[in-house]
């Protein structure tokens, strides 16, 4: 009969997990529990293949510490197929994700990460046969990879169209499988340029899209036109699942589901996963929970307040910025300030949790003009969140939010007088903002006075050397009131 024809396909998926391997009351799943689902699913379906859709090696000290090779090792034994790079996984520099790799035993896939010349430096897909059923998966990066890391992790690479690629794939796959799937870290972000939205309108000959980047809940997926577009949304908060039904070799059916957090609590874990997560974290713990010194307030630094506002971690960041390097102004973009410590006891990995990027600080020589030039610049899009969002120390400075971007600095102190626009100054800055880093693209030309170690080595030695901090909010940033 025709039903005995028909065959099941699943397809697991995860995106934007950012290293949440523990289960965690606040986040995901956890990868224990994931790898136990990976199991279960197999065993109602040995037709089944496990995705990851980017930004998987870095985010917190699990991954950073090791620059990402924890996350590569627990993802060979949870047994994922493929996945594509996100932008944040290219965090360590792209020659260290192709030793990753190396580590995993799956392939890492982007059509459209290339070297200056055209040549890919990944493989763009695999065909899996499954039950003799081709699967193409192709891997797509999001080309806002090129500016939204430090350059230097992405020098001598060019990120090309998706649509582009997804086109040239289509056609060399045509032949060779029966569906196309696309393993993208584009998002759907509608201030995108590239999204996979884009890509299903572009390439109807895509059957199904995993997507990741924007970090997107889609409880049942999205049609656009015929192709199926799925996101998991992040931190391993759900697995996504997708059943694909063929009569023959014919996909016929499509259907996708996410599997929540709150459905996954009875989940065991797997103890193979859960013994190596534990293995990592005591060889971790060592180093990390090395306590620095104390605070008496809670340290600010949750994403809607330090990408809109001065905050005290802010300032305690910028402080420690001047005293190590004796320049007369830091500026400090809030982007890359990436947790909150609350009161008691601070550890060096709380900091580096806190500045996770691996950042060196940089002095330049600049005209007081170029300070005024870069603060409007972090403040172009205030009120709204932005990664530029200036904190700083040596200044302080009032805006009027109702100007245009570009105008909204009213007013700069140094040393209790007003900047002098005409004047150099000696400036700190973190490495990626030095080289144009959230647009700060005035201080690219400025000559390098000096290098300094690592930001979070800077502030945990500042931290040392205090033993207790309690920085305020003391008027750094000021909006003027409207009058009138
Ligand atoms: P997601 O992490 O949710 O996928 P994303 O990476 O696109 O998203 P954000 O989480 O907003 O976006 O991170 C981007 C911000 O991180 C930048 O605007 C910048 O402020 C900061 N950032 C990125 N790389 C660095 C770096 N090397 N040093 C300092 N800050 C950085
Ligand atoms: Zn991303």
């Amino acid at each position: 009969t025709r039903v005995a024809d028909l065959k099941t396909i699943t397809i697991l998926h995860t995106n934007d997990t950012h290293s949440r391997v523990v289960e965690g009351e606040y986040d995901g799943i956890g990868f224990a529990k994931l790898s136990t689902m990976f199991k279960q699913f197999k065993a109602q379906n040995p037709n089944t293949l496990v995705l990851d859709a980017g930004d998987t090696f870095h985010g917190q000290t699990v991954a950073t510490l090791v620059r990402g090779e924890s996350i590569a090792k627990l993802m060979n034994i949870m047994g994922y197929d493929a996945m594509t790079p996100g932008n944040h996984d290219f965090n360590y520099g792209y020659q260290r994700l192709l030793e990753l790799d190396e580590i995993t035993n799956f392939p890492i896939l982007s059509a459209n990460v290339k070297t200056v010349d055209g040549t890919r430096v990944l493989p763009p897909y695999v065909i899996k046969e499954v039950e003799g059923i081709k699967i193409g998966i192709v891997g797509l990066s999001t080309p806002e990879t090129a500016y939204k890391t430090h350059p230097k992790n992405v020098a001598g690479l060019k990120f090309t169209d998706p649509v582009e690629e997804a086109r040239v794939m289509a056609s060399e796959l045509k032949e060779k499988v029966d569906v196309m799937v696309v393993l993208g870290h584009l998002g759907m972000d509608p201030s995108s340029q590239d999204t996979s939205i884009k890509l299903a309108q572009a390439v109807p000959e895509i059957d199904l899209i995993v997507d990741g980047h924007s970090h997107t809940t889609l409880n049942e997926g999205m049609m656009v036109g015929n192709t199926l577009i799925v996101s998991a949304g992040e931190y391993d908060k759900n697995l996504g699942t997708v059943q694909l039904t063929f009569e023959g070799n014919k996909l016929i059916g499509k259907q996708a589901k996410l599997v929540t957090k709150e459905e996954a609590k009875q989940t065991s874990d797997d103890q193979d996963v859960l013994k190596t997560i534990n293995g990592i974290l005591a060889e971790h713990k060592l180093i990390l929970s090395q306590v620095i010194g104390k605070t008496a307030v809670k340290l600010e630094g949750e994403r809607e307040r330090v990408r809109k506002g001065e905050t005290n971690l802010g300032n305690l960041i910028a402080d420690a910025i001047i005293s190590e390097s004796g320049a007369d102004v830091a500026i400090v973009n809030g982007g890359g300030i990436r947790a909150s410590i609350e009161a008691g006891t601070i550890t060096k990995g709380q900091i580096i949790n806190v500045l996770p990027f691996g950042n060196f600080i940089v002095t330049k020589k600049v005209k007081g003009a170029d300070i005024k030039a870069a603060l409007e610049n972090g403040l172009k899009s205030y009120p709204e969140l932005s990664g530029g969002f200036p904190h700083v120390s040596g200044i302080k400075y009032t805006i009027d939010p109702s100007k245009s971007a570009g105008e909204k600095v009213t007013g700069i102190i140094f040393k209790g007088n007003p900047l002098d626009l005409n004047q150099d100054y000696i400036l700190a800055i973190n490495d990626f903002m030095a080289s144009g880093g959230d647009g700060y693209t005035m201080l690219a030309d400025d000559a390098i006075v000096n290098e300094y170690p690592a930001l979070d080595e800077i502030v945990i030695n500042y931290i040392q050397a205090k033993q207790v901090v309690e920085p305020l909010v003391e008027g750094r940033f000021v909006e003027k009131q409207a009058i009138g």
